[in-house]
């Protein structure tokens, strides 16, 4: 199956897309994720975009289509793709369609995690990465682990556009963008909302059930 999952930045679409992906054995792909690969790499795309993304503005449709196609026509992740961060517009959901028709696949499932801006701010000052394995942090909700070798103060990292201001914008962006998005997938019924203010058990539970009954 794929599936989308939509929500503000800090809803948490990252954490529960891991548990998805682990128990499902999806491919999770996060349109923010391959774009920071491209920065970090120093590519062509990676040279254009940084400065975009540090800003909270969205990249070119075009740019992330590509990024998104290189996964979509993998036959090893058919059918088998979690959408994180993408569509974020209208032209974005043409794209997918597009793709989706090219390489015959379809959205089984649209998820929305419902958050306010009050506690994305709040996730958001607390957000931390660690370097060596990618798992993400949250000195409020969900500290690292204390004496761990992986995830020790010195690998944790805070992400460029982690801070209160960039954040806000992100959130009005998103809001702006995206809620046109999320009445396309629920005149196509595929739209599930999630309350994401949640304890990240209680949501991945929410999540599950969900997903138990498509
Ligand atoms: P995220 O990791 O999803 O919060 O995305 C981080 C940043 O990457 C966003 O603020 C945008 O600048 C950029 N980005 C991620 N996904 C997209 C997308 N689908 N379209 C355009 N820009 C994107």
């Amino acid at each position: 199956m794929n599936i989308i999952i939509f929500g503000p930045p800090g809803a948490g679409k990252g954490t529960q897309s891991s548990y998805i992906v682990s128990k499902y054995n999806l491919k999770q792909l996060s349109t923010g994720d391959l774009l920071r690969a491209e920065i970090i790499n120093k590519t062509e795309i990676g040279k254009k975009i940084s400065e975009i993304i540090n800003r909270g503005n969205l990249v070119s449709d075009s740019i992330v289509a590509k990024l998104v196609e290189n996964i979509i026509s993998n036959e090893k992740h058919k059918n088998q793709i979690i959408f994180d961060g993408y569509p974020r517009n209208l032209n974005q959901v043409n794209d997918l369609n597009e793709l989706l028709k090219k390489y015959k696949q379809k959205i089984d499932l649209v998820l929305n995690l419902k958050v306010s801006l009050d506690i994305v701010k709040k996730r958001i000052s607390g957000r931390s990465i660690c370097s060596k394995c990618g798992k993400i942090y949250n000195k409020f909700y969900k500290p690292a682990p204390i004496n761990s070798n992986c995830c020790s103060e010195k690998f944790l990292k805070k992400r460029d556009d982690d801070n209160v201001e960039v954040a806000t914008k992100r959130y009005k962006t998103y809001e702006k963008e995206t809620e046109p998005v999320l009445n396309f997938y629920k005149n196509l019924k595929l739209l599930k909302e999630v309350n994401g203010e949640n304890p990240i058990d209680q949501i991945y539970k929410e999540i599950s059930d969900i997903m138990a009954v498509i």
